[in-house]
Formats: structure tokens, C-alpha cells, sequence
């Protein structure tokens, strides 16, 4: 069994207190040591008082006056101090000290001599002493060593109290910045939660709905119109397709309801031999139109998928020559003359088979659209480092207005017409997803001398 991922909030929460227990620490442990550094340098400067207050201490025959002066001063953990003699002698001790003697290591023995002060930290029954040693000199020889011990027990006690301390307060420091922390995260990104339950209630049924903005301007609001842009791309594509759809369906069923009549026409009575040839010379019009049809959709397509071949050199001059002889064929009955103008030896990367077909539709709207005693020309040339294949004809033109319509899916501008000259309203909107996809740009403009002109802009291919 997997476990639930943590949610975006716990995760900020969680490392959020890492980092703040990690910082902690060490600023504890720094504390600690400094603390712990200032304490022992504090008794350190304690004791060289100490000691020399003991060595300058008025002095009688014995200890005992300098002992009842110091012990005056003092409080009794103080009170541990001895006097040794250059021979290491004990000369005299407070009366605290009772039997016992404040130890002289030999390193500390050394740097006295030298005429230094000694600091040691020395274990005296089970009590740790800290103790300095301070030469005391006369006439420029060693007359003695005074030494004074203290105990570490409070500073240590001090130490341990700030440990405690520290003990409680960084949990608990890291336990409410890590419940406050929580609330903000929450907080923070709780407009993500209502923006995720808004897009869950978004469907293909519900596609005009949109995420609400609420107007901070911040990233959270970025992503919103981001997703709604998205959405609204969308929304636009459904549609399109639902057009689509119901252009197609409307499409096929004009067709076959000719069909249907035909048929149904020529069953009703007996019918003579011409009768049903006539009959079924119309049925196959129809057939043909929806065979038609039914390549033309397959073609518009394959050719929103992209090019499917692969890219290849397509020389643009070769293909021109070869449409306009198809397009002189099929303006021969029509009295329109196709003519060849400027041809630039420019290629382009694609796939021929696809380009041809661009064009030659462009080629057989111009024969169909041009009335009889028209032209159609066809060209290549180079614009802007771009080859631009252009298909002008001297018929009605098209208005400003229907540019942009054109180009869509089962568009035709004089239907009656149109549909009488047997197009499917494909032939443009096939076009212009071949030129597309080969990343080109298919626009109509309106010459001076009237017509239209159709240009094909494609990126030429390298070298030519
Ligand atoms: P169709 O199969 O009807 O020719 P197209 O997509 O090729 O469909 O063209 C869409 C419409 O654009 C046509 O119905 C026609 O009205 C208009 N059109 C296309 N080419 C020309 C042209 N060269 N001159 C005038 N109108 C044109």
C-alpha cells in the first residue's frame, strides 16, 4: 500500500521548521560556547584578583593574618588559597584547605618559574578546581608561589541552566513558528484548491465556464488566465469541430437525398430502358460527388495532421509547369487561358505530392471562378527571402469581407454557383492546412486591374 503523498502546505511546513530547527541549533550551540568561554575567562580573572590580594595581603608572623583579612573579603568557596616555596615547599594554606594541598603540575611549576602566571583545572575529591598559580618575586629571585583555587561547580551550574533553557525554548520556538508557518501555507494556497475545484467542474459540456480571477495581479492570477486562455482555445476548437460535424453531416445528406429521389423517382413506375439509363446517369452524379467529397475530407485530414512523407526538396519551377498543364486542360472547354509568368528556380522542404495539391486547387478555382475569356496566371518568385507561389485570375474577385471565411471548411461564397460547379467547399481550407503545415502562409489579396490573387509563401529550403 502506497502512502498519500504529503500535501504542498505539510511539505512547506516541514521544511520549513527543518530549516528553522537546523538554524537554531547552531545558534544554540554558538551561544553555548561563547557563554561557556565568557564564564571561564570571568573566573580566570577572579582568581589573578585573588591571588593578588592574597599575595599583597598584610602579613605577621604566620598565615593567620592574612587569612583573617582574605576570609573578610571573601565568601568561604573562595577561600582556597596556599603558599609554596621556591622548593615547593607548602609555607602556608587557608584554613579551608584543612589537610589537603592545592596540586602543582609540573608544566604549571615550569611557567611559574619563568615568572608566568599558571592557570590548571584540577580534580580535588570529586571536585573540580580551577587553579592559578602566581610567582611571587623578591629581589629578582623566586621567593614564592601563591595559589588559589576555585571551584567550577557554578559556572558549570550556569552552563547547565542555559542547556535547559535552550532545551525548552528551541522546540518550542521551531513548534509554533512550524503551527504558524502551517496557517500561511494554508492560507496561501488556498485560492489554488478553489482554483482546482473550479476547473473540476469544467467539461466538454461546460467549456464557456471560467476560473475566477480575483484581481491581486500575482502568480496565482497569471496561472488562472493562463488556464483560462487555455480553456478558451479550447472552447473555440470544439466548436470548430462541432461545426464541422454538422457542415460534413449536412454535406453528405444534400447528395443523398438526390440520391434517395432519383431512385425513388425511377421505382415508382415501370420505366423504358432510357428512363433507368437516365435515372442511374444521375444516381452516379451524386455518387460521384459524395466519392468526391469523401476524398476531399480524407485529404483535409491527413493534411491538418501534417506531412506525413518525408521532407523533401520540392522544386518549385518543375511543379508550377506541371499544374498549369493540368490547369490548360481543364480550362480548354471553359475559353479560360492559363498562362505561365515569372519563374524563379527556388525550392522549398515538403512533401510534392501535397504542395501540388495546394496549388492545383488554387488553379481550379481560378478556371472555375474566371468567367469564359478570362486568364489564369501562375508564378514563382523570391519576397523577403521567402518563395512565394502566387495564382492570379481576372474573375470576380473576392470582397474584403469574405477574405478570412473562405478559407474555412464548406465555405462558399455563391453557393448556387458553387455547388453547381461540383466543389465541396473544401478545396481553400485543404490548401491552406497543406501550406500550414509546411510552416507557409496561403493569403488572398485584390490586384489593381480586379481578379484575386492567391499567394503561397513557403521558407525555402537551404541552398536555394
Ligand atoms: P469550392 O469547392 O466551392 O471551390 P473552395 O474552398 O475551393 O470551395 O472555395 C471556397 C469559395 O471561395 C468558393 O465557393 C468561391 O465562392 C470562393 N472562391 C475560391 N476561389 C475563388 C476565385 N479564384 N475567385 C472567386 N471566388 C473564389
Amino acid at each position: 500500500m502506497r502512502a498519500r503523498p504529503l500535501s504542498v502546505h505539510t511539505r512547506l511546513t516541514l521544511w520549513y521548521a527543518g530549516a528553522l530547527l537546523a538554524i537554531l541549533v547552531v545558534m544554540s550551540a554558538l551561544s553555548y560556547w561563547l557563554l561557556a568561554r565568557s564564564l571561564a575567562h570571568d573566573v580566570d580573572r577572579s582568581l589573578v584578583t585573588l591571588a593578588q590580594v592574597v599575595r599583597d595581603a598584610p602579613r605577621g608572623d604566620g598565615f593567620e593574618d592574612a587569612e583573617w583579612w582574605v576570609r573578610e573579603l571573601l565568601d568561604p568557596e573562595h577561600q582556597l588559597f596556599q603558599l609554596v616555596g621556591p622548593d615547593g615547599r607548602l609555607r602556608m594554606r587557608s584554613w579551608r584547605l584543612r589537610d589537603d594541598r592545592l596540586p602543582l603540575s609540573a608544566e604549571a611549576r615550569q611557567v611559574v618559574v619563568g615568572g608566568q602566571i599558571a592557570f590548571e583545572t584540577v580534580l580535588l575529591h570529586g571536585q573540580r578546581l580551577r587553579i592559578i598559580a602566581l610567582p611571587v618575586f623578591r629581589n629578582g629571585r623566586l621567593a614564592e608561589v601563591v595559589q588559589v583555587g576555585m571551584p567550577t561547580a557554578p559556572m558549570e551550574r550556569t552552563l547547565q541552566r542555559w542547556l535547559d533553557a535552550l532545551f525548552v525554548l528551541v522546540p518550542l520556538g521551531v513548534g509554533l513558528a512550524a503551527a504558524g508557518g502551517r496557517v500561511m501555507a494554508r492560507a496561501a494556497l488556498r485560492p489554488v484548491d478553489e482554483m482546482s475545484q473550479s476547473a473540476r467542474r469544467i467539461d466538454a459540456q461546460a467549456l464557456a465556464r471560467r476560473i475566477t480571477i480575483r484581481g491581486t495581479g500575482d502568480e496565482l492570477d497569471r496561472l488562472a488566465e493562463t488556464l483560462n486562455g487555455m480553456l478558451g482555445r479550447l472552447e473555440n476548437t470544439f466548436g470548430q469541430m462541432r461545426r464541422f460535424s454538422a457542415d460534413a453531416a449536412h454535406e453528405l445528406r444534400t447528395p443523398l437525398t438526390a440520391l434517395k429521389g432519383t431512385l425513388e423517382v425511377a421505382l415508382r413506375a415501370d420505366r423504358s430502358g432510357t428512363e433507368y439509363r437516365a435515372a442511374l446517369a444521375s444516381a452516379l452524379e451524386e455518387v460521384d460527388r459524395l466519392v468526391r467529397l469523401a476524398e476531399d475530407l480524407l485529404l483535409l485530414s491527413r493534411s491538418t495532421a501534417g506531412p506525413d512523407s518525408p521532407r523533401a526538396r520540392v522544386e518549385l519551377e518543375a511543379l508550377v509547369l506541371d499544374v498549369a498543364e493540368v490547369g490548360t486542360r481543364l480550362a480548354k472547354d471553359r475559353g479560360v487561358a492559363v498562362r505561365v509568368g515569372t519563374l524563379a528556380p527556388l525550392a522549398v522542404l515538403g512533401d510534392g505530392g501535397a504542395l501540388r495539391r495546394a496549388l492545383l486547387n488554387l488553379v481550379e478555382n481560378g478556371v472555375k471562378y474566371t468567367p469564359s475569356g478570362g486568364r489564369v496566371e501562375l508564378s514563382v518568385t523570391q519576397v523577403d527571402g521567402e518563395a512565394v507561389m502566387a495564382v492570379e485570375d481576372s474573375g470576380p474577385g473576392i470582397e474584403p469581407a469574405d477574405v478570412a471565411r473562405i478559407f474555412e471548411p464548406f465555405v462558399r461564397l455563391d453557393t448556387a454557383r458553387s455547388r453547381e460547379s461540383g466543389g465541396s467547399g473544401l478545396g481553400l481550407a485543404i490548401a491552406r492546412s497543406i501550406v500550414v503545415a509546411h510552416r507557409g502562409v496561403l493569403a488572398v489579396e485584390r490586384p489593381a486591374g480586379g481578379g484575386s490573387r492567391f499567394v503561397i509563401r513557403l521558407p525555402l529550403a537551404a541552398g536555394g
